[in-house]
């Protein structure tokens, strides 16, 4: 079973937003690169059951896995960085835990006793993250606790660190990652709010092993021994975690610091010989020595927020890479475009994404800058409410059916062309409940999602609950805007694409859930290929 399992957990203090999920992903990519097999998995403190209530202001990107889960955009990271597909068992938040302890409490699996933090919600932690070691997939369980360290909220988590830790001995090892600030005044680096968190760390019972230092400005000498010599570490498990270019240069300053060598040695692991980063290597350098640059717009409600988007962003750095070039993502508040200024707005865009959403605002906008993209022959990829925004603007201003809308933002619409699916009619809660995770699409040979994935049957992830209207297949397809992919088991169409256009391509799925830097998304490194054609035309 899981005798052989090592666990890693990674603890953040002083701050958050530090880059807990990139140091995991990393330490998961050398890992992996020396042979190893590693799933990383995310535990939220908070007390909702997963983030897929949560507006993006509060929580960024919501990711959804293949199994349908609704999760933190951190295990976009893992599976973006090592190619593994992620599942519910990867991220668990203190309401589920509390749901898990609280059902079996009412099924009588506690009769007699009182039901407590320790032992109860702390073994649930801890079968939650044993669940993943028990798989008998991984040499190596990589666990993330989101949070700072002394917040009330992450206290049972970093209780069941401490008890697993002396539980397993040198099977078990944990990485604090903290920050060491630059103080221009003094011109200096300082430790202490390290040594603080340290002791933070050290009052509920966990030593570290291991201790990363995010830092503006490379350690100097000197300061990896203090580091050391406060927090009971040797100077060689003090790693430094400077500022990086871009997040994939994160696993080889990692590699340089040795920071997956410190892992192995502290879990009794044997070295092994080979590593292979060849690939990784490749991809950082495309990045980096791009041949050209191509401007792509993304046009949202979100466009403020560094954390919306978040998958898009990086598929579009993915897709960038494989064309060898770099994708300036400009990011267009839909709310702010109309009739009068879209052409102004858009008229540098060499391709132009209509972002997934949820309501009314910015609606028009999207309907507006999708026309352009239509009429002028833009490259245009519309995800999820991308595409009904194109279904819309296809009826409206083609087949001119005035009116015509989604019963989500419309429901008295006289041409309903998205409508809600026919099981989301009787729900009534809201978590959980949308269309979730991956299914089967069948490709029309003849398209370019076709021509893209090389392949006729794909599977793809979903987050809605309403669809194409089956009633309008057969006009739109009349009329040249074609149903490129259908869903065989329920017959749902899942692609549109518009036939007299190069590159015009509305999916009701995302895409941009399943791009990872092993396997750039076909779709984007397509539509990235249709935006340079594009540029070179119009010079
Ligand atoms: N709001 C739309 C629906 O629920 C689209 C959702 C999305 O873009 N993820 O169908």
């Amino acid at each position: 079973m899981d005798k052989n399992v090592k666990y890693i957990f990674v603890t953040g203090g002083v701050s958050s937003s530090l880059g807990k999920g990139i140091i995991s992903s990393s330490l998961a990519k050398l890992l992996q690169a020396r042979g190893f097999s590693v799933t990383i998995q995310k535990l939220d403190p908070y007390i909702n059951i997963d983030p897929g209530t949560l507006n993006p202001y509060e929580h960024g990107e919501c990711y959804v896995t293949e199994d349908g889960a609704e999760t933190d955009l951190d295990l976009g990271h893992y599976e973006r960085f090592s190619n593994t597909r992620t599942s519910q068992a990867n991220n668990i938040t203190t309401g589920r835990i509390y749901q898990n302890v609280i059902n079996k409490e009412r099924k009588g699996e506690y009769l007699g006793t009182t039901v407590q933090v320790i032992p109860h919600i702390t073994n649930e932690i801890k079968r939650s993250v044993k669940l993943l070691g028990q798989t008998g997939k991984y040499d190596f369980v990589i666990t993330e606790i989101g949070g700072t360290v002394g917040d009330i909220e992450s206290f049972p988590f970093v209780e069941t660190v401490r008890q697993m830790k002396w539980e397993l001995g040198s099977r078990c090892a944990v990485i604090h990652l903290t920050l060491v600030p630059y103080l221009h005044a003094a011109g200096e680096l300082k430790t202490k709010p390290t040594q603080h968190s340290v002791k933070t760390l050290l009052e509920q019972g966990v030593q570290p092993d291991i201790i990363v230092c995010r830092t503006e400005h490379p350690l100097y000498p000197g300061i990896k021994q203090k580091i050391a010599q406060f927090c009971n570490v040797k100077p060689d498990a003090v790693i430094e975690s400077r500022d990086a270019e871009t997040i994939y240069d994160v696993p080889l300053m990692m590699l340089d610091e040795k920071l997956d060598l410190e892992i192995l040695k502290k879990t009794d692991t044997p070295v092994p010989d080979h590593l292979d980063l060849e690939n990784w290597k490749n991809f950082v350098n495309n990045l980096k020595h791009p041949n050209g640059e191509v401007n792509i717009a993304l046009v949202g409600k979100y466009v403020e927020l560094k954390d919306a988007y978040k998958s898009i962003n990086e598929s579009f750095v993915h897709g960038g890479a494989m064309n060898q070039t770099r994708v300036n993502v400009h990011r267009i508040q839909s709310e702010n475009i109309t009739d009068k200024n879209v052409a102004d707005k858009l008229k540098d865009m060499s391709g132009i994404l209509v972002a997934p959403g949820f309501g009314n605002r910015g609606i028009d906008g999207k309907i507006e800058a999708i026309r352009f993209a239509r009429e002028n022959k833009i490259p245009f990829l519309g995800i999820c409410l991308g595409m009904q925004c194109a279904a819309i603007e296809f009826s409206r201003n083609v087949l001119h059916l005035e009116g015509a809308h989604s019963t989500e933002m419309d429901p008295e619409t006289p041409y309903p062309v998205i409508d809600i699916m026919e099981n989301q009619k009787k729900l009534k809660n809201l978590g959980g409940t949308m269309r979730l995770g991956a299914y089967n699409c069948r490709l029309n040979p003849k398209s370019i999602s076709f021509e893209a994935y090389g392949s006729k049957l794909i599977r793809e992830r979903h987050r809605h609950r309403y669809e194409f209207n089956n009633e309008y297949r057969k006009v739109f397809e009349e009329n040249g805007m074609l149903p490129a992919g259908i869903n065989p088991e329920e017959d749902l169409v899942e692609i549109i694409e518009l036939k007299n256009h190069p590159w015009f391509v509305g999916v009701q799925f995302h895409p941009e859930y399943s791009s990872t830097v092993k396997r750039p998304h076909p779709l984007f490194v397509s539509f990235v290929k249709a935006a340079i054609e594009y540029r070179k035309d119009k010079r």
